[in-house]
């Protein structure tokens, strides 16, 4: 049997490993167009900026393929002939498959501005981006950023870390305002304006983009103020949706993404989908259809492995949960805290008096259950809140084990005692920190 993986992202990597875990005779092989090893996209703000090589952002060595017998081919897919199960390629020969994963990923969104295919203006989601910008970087001096989400403000820092002076549009009037509550997203845009010296600016969108053939773009246009700026540099960074254009004629069911079911079958018999190109039909509660984010792709890849190593397995997310920074402020999300609370929602947020950490917490107002929390400048222990999410404790319990939940207990014990104070204090209510266990100091599970 054959099984062909196109995508070598976290997804399809994890799916030919853990089938091979469980197979030691299925012929697998990985194709990508975009580079011959699987590296860590998340880290490729790292490579420009000059703290890891491109070597260094490889999980797997180069001989790792070979000795497990994972075939790696540098190519493109231009079509999928499904009825007689062969994949169409740019350079190669056409390959036959018995069973095919989807693993293609996201691409930038553009959405047909006047001047978006000039030099100089792109997107950050592949390694020919960075190439790209690579390239591009002395030449810039002034740049735009349009988008004010995760790749938006990643990128910004790359082009601060080179000196550049960056005018980051954003469309709604806060910082990342679709997904962050009020408060969070104006400690976020304090930190960019102040600290790194980015023009942020609030209810802005890009209008059009100017320049010529030969040096790329020259100026924007701007919607709202009606000016020019000029800059040798347009970073699109307004969403990325799933790599699936390839597919629109053919007989798999697309809508945004590849449409799956649990088992993260497509509507063709043995043909699979995951990662970010996979929408699912049916998410469960507090899940969205198509949820582009590393650990997503990993999990897909994880049950996906066991299915078509002959052990059948649904893939059942648990409570919602991401991780990013922002410049200096390190952010975790768990379970769900909306930008506005809902009608049933109570929220609570507290900020350090001087530094940048703080917390937003949502529960149930009438039942006090615990819904969910932002977290930012510390980490809280994924294991310990997917636990309380799972077993949908009240906000009393999570608060008395905030203590166990912290990451960094010894450095940040402080903060807790704040917390709980001030949420005492809004709420009249009497709760006490739980005393640190040391299951949780030596990162046991309860
Ligand atoms: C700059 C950046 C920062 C990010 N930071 C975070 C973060 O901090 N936390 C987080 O959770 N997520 C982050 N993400 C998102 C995360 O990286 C993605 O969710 C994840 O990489 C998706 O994995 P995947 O395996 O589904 O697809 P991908 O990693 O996109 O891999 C798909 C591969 O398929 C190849 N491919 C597509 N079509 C074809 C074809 N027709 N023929 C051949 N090959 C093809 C592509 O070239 C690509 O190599 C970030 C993304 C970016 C761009």
């Amino acid at each position: 049997m054959h099984v062909v993986i196109i995508g070598n992202g976290i997804a399809g990597v994890t799916t030919a490993r853990h089938l091979r875990k469980q197979d030691s005779k299925v012929e697998i092989t990985i194709i990508s167009s975009e580079t011959k090893h699987f590296f860590s996209r998340t880290a490729l703000m790292y490579i420009y900026m000059g703290h890891m090589r491109f070597k260094d952002t490889k999980p797997y060595e180069d001989w790792f393929w070979e000795k497990n017998r994972i075939n790696l081919l540098q190519d493109k897919v231009s079509t999928v002939d499904f009825a007689g199960k062969t994949l169409v390629l740019e350079v190669n020969a056409p390959l036959k498959y018995d069973m095919l994963v989807f693993a293609t990923g996201s691409k930038s969104n553009f959405f047909n501005w006047p001047g978006q295919d000039l030099p100089g203006v792109q997107g950050l989601y592949n390694f020919q981006d960075l190439e790209s910008l690579n390239a591009r970087t002395p030449k810039i001096k002034e740049a735009v950023i349009t988008g004010g989400g995760l790749i938006g403000v990643e990128l910004a820092e790359m082009l601060v870390s080179k000196g550049i002076k960056v005018n980051f549009l954003v469309r709604e009037g806060l910082f990342w305002g679709g997904v962050l509550p009020k408060e969070d997203a104006q400690m976020l845009e304090e930190h960019i304006i102040k600290d790194h010296h980015v023009k942020l600016m609030l209810n802005e969108e890009l209008h059009s983009i100017q320049g010529d053939e030969i040096k790329g773009v020259s100026a924007v246009k701007l919607k709202n103020a009606g000016t020019d700026i000029a800059c040798q540099f347009v970073g699109i960074t307004t969403g990325v949706s799933p790599n699936v254009a390839f597919l629109k004629d053919t007989d798999l069911k697309i809508e945004r993404g590849i449409v799956v079911n649990e088992y993260l079958e497509t509507n063709i018999p043995d043909v699979y989908a995951i990662g970010d190109c996979a929408q699912i039909e049916q998410p469960t509660a507090g899940r969205r259809p198509i949820e582009a984010v590393w650990y997503v792709g990993r999990m897909m890849g994880e049950c996906l492995g066991k299915t078509l190593g002959g052990k059948q397995t649904a893939y059942k997310p648990g409570p919602w949960f991401n991780s990013a920074k922002f410049f200096d402020i390190e952010y975790q999300t768990y379970g769900t805290v909306l930008a506005k609370p809902q009608e049933n929602e109570e929220r609570f947020f507290w900020k350090h008096p001087t530094k940048y950490e703080a917390i937003h917490i949502c529960f149930d107002k009438n039942t006090k259950e615990f819904i969910g929390v932002n977290v930012y400048g510390y980490r809280l222990r994924h294991e310990i809140l997917d636990k309380q999410l799972r077993e949908k404790v009240s906000v009393f319990t999570f608060l008395e084990e905030l203590p166990n939940a912290n990451f960094n207990p010894e450095l940040y014990r402080t903060n807790e005692a704040a917390i709980i104070n001030a949420f005492n204090h809004a709420f009249k209510t009497d709760v006490r920190v739980k005393k640190k266990s040391w299951k949780s100091i030596f990162n046991l599970a309860n």
